[in-house]
């Protein structure tokens, strides 16, 4: 899917920019999109659900084990809300992501129509008219390769214009839009799995959580998290309040897991 948009963005010669090919190029686009956010809403409804119910079974589990006890008062339809809510939040995102290849595109060929028009404007002062020249396309035209610098121009202020949020690469190559469809991905179900974490805790009226611990750099925004036990309520008198559940940060690691002062005083020994 990314490979079809790559080869649809690389197809459009700006040099020989032709508005037909244009909406051509932005009709198929928008279809490669529309298919995009249906994969999106059905890995999410997919996905989400699998990654709440797995960390809640680990959670119960593990809460069993340190003897909490389930509150009776608990509703039950928190852990189907709580997922809901997560699916939502995971299509949006997803679709977001989708929807800047989309503003993509369309800037693209507004920039590739409005060089067009200026390499036509270029032919028509017959190459005579300096300062025309420098305010279209600078020293990249009297360099003498016309059509390789005006698309290499256009290109680089594209790129310039969305950075690091560039989803496609207009010489074909995908890399950046899968790789953050994965981040988010990725992100959204350790947000997920938290959400787990935290509604066993209050189902099983559980206020201690420890962080996994599995050797952050030291200058990771997680150390001062990092194995540490916490505080859901903020309550206890020996351990901090958890201001923050995993993840902390994109591409975060961490887990949240439920203990107790028993389980914590057993670990010691
Ligand atoms: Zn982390």
């Amino acid at each position: 899917m990314e490979r079809e948009i790559a080869r649809e963005m690389s197809m459009l010669n700006i040099g020989n920019y032709q508005e037909l090919k244009a909406i051509e190029t932005k009709e198929n686009i928008d279809r490669l999109i529309k298919m995009l956010n249906r994969a999106a809403i059905k890995w999410s409804k997919q996905a989400v659900p699998e990654a709440y119910e797995k960390a809640y079974a680990i959670s119960k589990t593990r809460l069993e084990i340190i003897g909490a006890v389930r509150d009776y008062n608990f509703r039950e339809k928190t852990h189907r809300q709580a997922i809901d809510e997560q699916i939502d939040i995971t299509m949006e995102v997803l679709i977001k992501a989708d929807q800047s290849i989309k503003v993509n595109v369309a800037t693209f060929l507004y920039l590739a129509s409005q060089t067009a028009k200026g390499l036509s404007q270029f032919q028509a002062f017959d190459m005579r008219d300096e300062e025309l020249i420098d305010e279209l396309l600078g020293d990249a035209l009297r360099a003498g390769e016309t059509r390789n610098t005006a698309m290499r121009t256009v290109r680089d202020f594209f790129g310039e214009r969305f950075g690091d949020a560039k989803f496609i690469n207009i010489n074909g190559r995908n890399y950046e839009m899968r790789a953050y469809a994965d981040l988010v991905a990725k992100t959204r179900l350790r947000v997920t799995q938290s959400e787990a974490v935290k509604n066993s805790c209050k189902e099983f009226q559980n206020d201690l959580i420890q962080i996994s611990d599995h050797g952050s750099e030291f200058d990771d925004l997680c150390l001062f998290y990092e194995g540490k036990v916490f505080s859901i309520s903020g309550q206890s008198t020996k351990y901090p309040f958890l201001d923050a559940w995993p993840p902390f940060h994109p591409r975060c690691q961490h887990s949240a897991g439920a203990t107790s002062e028993v389980a914590i005083e057993a670990r010691r020994r």
